[in-house]
């Protein structure tokens, strides 16, 4: 099994450092996700919520 580790990451959108877990980089992988997440947890919710509200109009 791989070994991950923590990895910090500047959101593209706000610029804030978040945390990329081993944890999460280990579930990415097994949803086999290959890029690494570009946006802070804040700034993803922000775009999925702005393209669900765009879709039910
Ligand atoms: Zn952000």
């Amino acid at each position: 099994m791989k070994e991950y580790q923590d990895k910090t990451i500047k959101c593209v959108d706000c610029g804030t450092e978040f945390v990329f877990t081993a944890k999460d980089q280990a579930f990415y992988e097994e949803k086999g996700f290959t890029n690494e997440p570009k946006r802070c947890k804040e700034c993803r919710l922000k775009r999925k919520n702005a393209t669900a509200s765009k879709e039910n109009k």
